[in-house]
């Protein structure tokens, strides 16, 4: 039985309390002179493109705002390597532990479903080194919803490792309810861990398929993984 693990990042594989919030500020401000520019976007479970646009939205620069595109990225990306190599940026319990045995296990395969670009998911993956364990992923390539970005990491992890995934045997591993609702759009099982941006409560109201308090205690993963038929 072949598994595809689709693992989230921010709140589910480490913490930088907000980095790429950070980071995107202060390209925002630098290239677009306006200041805050993401306060009151809510960004924990979305995708990097829908913040942007919902900040040209707000800051009313629908015209003047992408055309500065690639320089908003060049700094933004510069600005996060800076942020997240600080010490806000954690990795969360259990998880290299988790990687290396996931990774050891001839049948079941790692892969990223992430909401950030991928050069910035690099970016805050290499503070901890844990880029090796990723070759491949589903990101945010272009401001489409999470659901395709996830089908997008199951297409390129088939590709990259040579074999197809049923649906059922994709498992979506996140934090916040959107992760939730993603992996349900794809057909694919959902395991959340109430480490990020959702209450334990709130994730259970959800019924994912497993719900972990965190990865300290990987055995609970191991035996969902193990009864998947
Ligand atoms: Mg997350």
């Amino acid at each position: 039985m072949k598994l595809l693990l689709l693992w989230d990042i921010d709140g589910t594989l480490i913490h930088c309390r907000g980095c790429g919030k950070r980071a995107m500020e202060q390209a925002f401000q630098q290239i677009y002179g306006v200041e805050d520019a993401f306060r009151g976007i809510g960004m924990a479970g979305g995708l990097d493109l829908h913040f942007l646009e919902a900040a040209f939205s707000k800051h009313g620069l629908e015209v003047a705002g992408p055309a500065k595109l690639p320089d908003f990225f060049k700094l933004y990306y510069s600005e996060l390597e800076r942020e997240a190599d600080t010490e806000d940026n954690i990795l969360l319990q259990g998880v290299v532990s988790i990687l290396e045995r996931t990774e050891r296990e001839p049948t079941w395969y790692n892969a990223l479903g992430t909401g950030n670009l991928e050069q910035g998911a690099r970016i805050k993956l290499d503070v901890h080194d844990l880029n090796r364990f990723f070759p491949v992923g589903g990101f945010c390539v272009e401001a489409v919803d999470r659901a395709v970005m996830l089908q997008q990491g199951v297409e390129n992890a088939s590709a990259h490792y040579g074999t197809p995934f049923a649906p059922e045997h994709v498992i979506v591993i996140g934090d916040t309810d959107r992760d939730i609702a993603a992996a349900r759009a794809i057909g694919a099982r959902v395991v959340a861990v109430a480490t990020g941006g959702c209450t334990y409560e709130s994730l259970e109201a959800l019924q994912p398929d497993l719900l972990l308090r965190d990865l300290a205690q990987p055995q609970l993963l191991y035996d969902f993984l193990r009864q998947i038929v």
